[in-house]
């Protein structure tokens, strides 16, 4: 069993070190927010008065943080300093693919093995430690990591060199998102040509428009008893989220020099869903953005794109995809 120190209890990081403490290992952690940390120690989880108090004499630190400037805030700002030489720093948080590779170089200055690994599977992923996480770093700090993510997920994939990790979470999620406006329009077309959602399901579920989004997650209540859609659209996997990594995959996308005209779209449609103020509900929810209702009346959405109240839905979507 692993002495492992742990920075951010939110959401996400709460569950994965109760995880981490049933399977018998010894957890130090920390997090900005005191009532976390609390819940932590309800977990079992001792805790550290600071990020470095956590990565003092332990073998392992893992990191779950909302963004990139975190990540390297926490690595670059005492952390690796405090930590003994070689002990492995595993960053699960899903940031951007260049702040991960400059937190691995940071590491690599301090002489210790490094993994990105975010996770999918959200917040009942992270409870069950039924997490997937996919992996970048050197082979060696995955054969170690291995053994600790598996304490806290399913899947442990490694996907190839420092910040691979991360490229295939914004890959993957770019594909999510992309797909569930695609199977959001075939329904809201399907509507408007008398066809019901059931026999939409029942073809397209064993048809050619087969798709994750619409077996798991169908975006309209009944097909999919267990789908979000069926229980108000609460998330699930939230729009604020999806919003994320979406921004994150057009920024990788930019950088790298690689055209992606859906994922733009899709970011964009994203975006809208959520000054409309829909952050928090199931990303499968954009179906009510499709439908057109309430577009073009949201104060918000006005304000943001300059949206004439009495246009239709149509023309607010084909200006925001030339925004
Ligand atoms: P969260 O906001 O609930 O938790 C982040 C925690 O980090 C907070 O408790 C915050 O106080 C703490 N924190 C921030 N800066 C800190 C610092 N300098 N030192 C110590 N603690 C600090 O977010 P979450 O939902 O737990 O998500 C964490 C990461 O996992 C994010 O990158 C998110 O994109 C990713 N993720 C989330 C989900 C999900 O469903 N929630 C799913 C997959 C991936």
């Amino acid at each position: 069993m692993a002495k492992i120190g742990f920075i951010g209890l939110g959401n996400m990081g709460l569950p994965m070190a109760g995880n981490l403490v049933k399977k018998g290992h010894e957890v130090r952690g920390f997090d900005l927010v005191a009532a976390n940390v609390e819940k932590a120690a309800a977990r079992g989880v001792n805790t550290a008065a600071s990020a470095a108090d956590a990565a003092k004499d332990v073998e392992v630190v893992v990191t779950m943080l909302p963004a990139g400037k975190d990540t390297l805030a926490v690595w670059g700002g005492g952390m690796l300093g405090a930590a003994a030489n070689g002990t492995l720093i595993i960053d699960s948080s899903t940031i951007d693919v260049a702040s991960a590779r400059a937190a691995h170089e940071l590491a690599a200055d301090a002489r210790m093995p490094s993994l990105d690994a975010p996770v999918s599977g959200g917040v009942g992923g992270a409870e069950a430690a039924t997490l997937t996480f996919m992996c970048g770093g050197a082979k060696d700090a995955f054969d170690k990591a291995k053994p600790i993510l598996e304490a806290m997920g399913r899947r442990v994939v490694h996907c190839g060199e420092a910040g691979a990790g991360q490229a295939a979470k914004i890959c993957n999620n770019m594909m999510l998102g992309i797909s569930m406006i695609g199977v959001c329009e075939a329904f809201v077309l399907a509507e408007k040509l008398g066809l019901s959602h059931q026999a939409l399901f029942e073809v397209a579920s064993s048809s050619s428009g087969q798709c994750w989004s619409l077996t798991n997650y169908c975006p309209v209540p009944g097909p999919v008893p267990n789908a979000p859609s069926n229980n108000g659209y609460k998330a699930g996997f939230a729009s604020a989220l999806m919003l994320k990594d979406l921004k994150l995959a057009q920024e990788a996308a930019a950088a790298a020099g690689a055209t992606t005209p859906l994922g733009a779209a899709a970011a964009q449609l994203f975006g809208l869903h959520n000054a409309w103020g829909e952050g928090r509900t199931d990303f499968s929810g954009i179906i009510h953005l499709i439908r057109g209702k309430h577009v073009w009346t949201a104060p918000a959405v006005q304000e943001e794109f300059g949206v004439d109240a009495k246009w239709g839905a149509s023309h607010v979507f084909g200006l925001l995809l030339r925004h």
